[in-house]
């Protein structure tokens, strides 16, 4: 059984409570499941940016001149 804190009063509350034992906040675990949703979307959304980035810009130099290119030689 996993605990987080409520919303409102910050005690400790199952994931499955209906509402929070100490203050009656109504689905406590609801908040707090959204926002971490949310921070896993930005999170995808950063790696797929600057996966994206990287591919196009390496992709077309390794095509071009292979995988050990150097621009520096
Ligand atoms: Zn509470």
């Amino acid at each position: 059984m996993s605990l987080v804190p409520c919303p409102e009063c910050k005690s400790p509350v199952s994931r499955k409570a209906v509402e929070c034992p100490v203050c009656g906040e109504p689905d406590p675990s609801r908040r707090q499941s959204n926002w971490k949703w949310f921070v896993r979307l930005i999170g995808v959304a950063i790696i797929i940016g600057v996966g994206a980035y990287i591919w196009f810009m390496l992709v077309p130099d390794i095509r071009e001149h292979g995988l050990f290119y150097n621009p520096n030689q």
